[in-house]
């Protein structure tokens, strides 16, 4: 059996943690989202955490 991967979107710059967990292509959209809504976090600060699903 394949163990699964989510990942969650975690910024360092506001506190901001994404409540779901998110396949990785999700999570990097989420991420990109993130920087671009205009709460100046840049992508420095925000990575993704992998987290078993
Ligand atoms: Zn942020």
């Amino acid at each position: 059996m394949v163990v699964g991967w989510s990942y969650i979107v975690v910024c360092r710059n506001c506190g901001y943690i994404s409540a779901e967990k998110l396949p990785e292509k999700e999570a990097k959209a989420l991420m990109h989202e993130h920087v671009g809504d205009g709460a100046h976090c840049s992508t420095g600060y925000v990575s993704l955490m992998k987290v078993r699903s």
